[in-house]
């Protein structure tokens, strides 16, 4: 796919206008106002952003976006529409289920400081890698997992993990799934690749917790793109068996928000992985296209609620009720449910007299590498040995969190043991993890050990707070 912006809008004025606005802010930028015109550009140069106008004169913008579907178009598109702002949101969900990726919708008249600055992001979003990049990446070793915590209610105490990938760049920094996984999702064989990827990294971070005594499920997301290949379940459950990992402690959630392009084999793909033992959820429920009867139909045992939900509750009595009538759902369909996005005390209480049965938010803790992990596990929960309200998490009241407490705390830089303190001594230098593993001669897992056993020995939640506390 080549850069650039593709303007159609039966007004010729308007096209223009908009391509001069592009062009300011650095986009190659073109206009056509006919169908035929916009067919002819497509074939010949293919952009990267299409700009819609919803009324086309002769033709009409659904009509497109059907066209552009059927053409497996994979770059974003911008709607803009001069009737009011439902024609607008129908539109919008249209071309979600057509799998097509909105970057914005528009109401005309269109405002030019609204045009300079949705161009500047896109701009910005230009210099997203390709996806022959992201399976470099791959190989190079650029990706990792982080952990974010979920917690049960009362007492709160850690329940599960979620894992969640990130691209470390060399050039543009640390780069969050939206900004690469959109690209992989529209190329199958690459979001394949993306999850064999994932599911390794659980495996040996799942095994890493394991010998620091931590044994909880992990959430693992999939992509629904990824439920085209029956062998699926099949290849997870030999990993997990030739890595001991009990089946129910791998839960695979896939987000509802994308219809899945086959589902019949799609709920062939999920009801086996369900026979196998392992866990299965729906993610982001609440925003996407599940009906209830699919709901019936596929043996998920966990319901996500979409965070936008979570975010709005505080304020709005219709998130309020929606969430509730999730939660109740769940309930009654002998389904767990989670809440997740909680970023205030005042949620999360909320969500608690509404009895959901697990919270995960930054409330609770950011994402976080893996040998952060227990350092974070073991500051909660002495946190909570001094919070006598109960609304923190019970230390040590869940079994399945590990023999974490004997670890003991000490702030003393001299209880490093040797192999710790050349760990820290590396990291302190600023050099990656895979350097640290080949300085040192052992593997990467090895080096995840030893720094999490560091940071809990000197009782900080992640590296550069343990760096400091060294003083190195
Ligand atoms: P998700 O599975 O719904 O994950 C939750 C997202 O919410 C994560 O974003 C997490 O960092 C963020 N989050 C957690 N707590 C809070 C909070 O309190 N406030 C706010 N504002 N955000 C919070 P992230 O890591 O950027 O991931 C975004 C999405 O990308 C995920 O949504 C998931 O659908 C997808 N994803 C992440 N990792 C993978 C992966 O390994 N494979 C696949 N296929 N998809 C992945
Ligand atoms: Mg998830
Ligand atoms: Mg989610």
């Amino acid at each position: 796919m080549t850069k650039g912006l593709l303007v159609f809008d039966d007004d010729a004025a308007i096209g223009r206008l908009v391509v001069r606005v592009a062009k300011m802010a650095g986009l190659d930028a073109v206009s056509v106002s006919d169908a035929a015109a916009f067919e002819q550009q497509m074939q010949y140069e293919t952009p990267n952003i299409v700009m819609l106008d919803l009324q086309l004169g002769a033709t009409d913008g659904i009509e497109q976006l059907r066209g552009l579907a059927a053409d497996r178009f994979t770059g974003s598109l911008v709607l803009m529409s001069g009737f009011d702002a439902r024609v607008l949101n129908t539109a919008n969900r249209v071309a979600q289920s057509l799998g097509l990726k909105i970057e914005a919708t528009l109401e005309k008249p269109v405002q030019v400081a609204e045009l300079e600055q949705l161009f500047s992001r896109l701009k910005a979003a230009e210099t997203i890698p390709s996806t022959d990049r992201l399976l470099e990446a791959i190989r190079d070793g650029e990706l990792s997992l982080d952990f974010q915590p979920v917690v049960t209610r009362h007492p709160r105490t850690l329940k599960k993990l979620e894992a969640l990938v990130r691209w470390d760049h060399p050039a543009l920094g640390r780069l969050p799934p939206s900004d690469f996984l959109p690209g992989a999702e529209a190329d199958t064989p690459v979001i394949d690749t993306v999850t064999e990827w994932v599911i390794g990294a659980f495996v040996e971070a799942y095994l890493i917790l394991a010998e620091l005594g931590i044994r909880v499920p992990i959430g693992v997301n999939i992509s629904s793109q990824n439920l085209h290949d029956i062998a699926l379940p099949d290849r997870f459950e030999q990993r997990l068996r030739e890595a001991g990992i009990p089946a129910e402690h791998l839960c695979l959630e896939v987000t509802e928000s994308a219809a899945f392009s086959d589902p019949l084999r799609a709920m062939d793909i999920l009801t086996r992985i369900r026979l196998k033992g392992m866990q299965l959820s729906i993610d982001d429920f609440g925003i996407g296209y599940s009906s209830l009867k699919m709901l019936r139909q596929t043996p998920f045992s966990e319901m996500k609620i979409d965070q936008s939900f979570v975010h709005d509750m505080a304020t709005s009595r219709d998130s309020r009720a929606i969430v509730k009538s999730i939660v109740d759902l769940a309930a009654n369909m002998e389904m767990q449910s989670v809440a997740e996005g909680i970023e205030t005390e005042e949620t999360a209480a909320l969500l608690e007299s509404m009895n959901v049965g697990m919270l995960q938010g930054y409330l609770f803790a950011r994402p976080m590498p893996v040998e952060a992990v227990p350092a974070w596990l073991a500051i909660w929960m002495r946190e909570d040995s001094q919070e006598p309200r109960g609304r923190r998490p019970g230390a040590g009241s869940d079994a399945e969190a590990g023999p974490i407490e004997g670890s003991g705390l000490a702030s003393e830089p001299s209880h490093l043991s040797p192999p710790q303190r050349q760990a820290m001594q590396l990291l302190a230098q600023g050099h990656a993890l895979k350097e640290i593993a080949r300085q040192l001669g052992v593997g990467i897992g090895a080096v995840k050990v030893r720094l999490s056993q560091a940071y809990m020995a000197l009782g900080a939640r992640n590296g550069a707070e343990a760096v400091a506390r060294l003083g190195l």
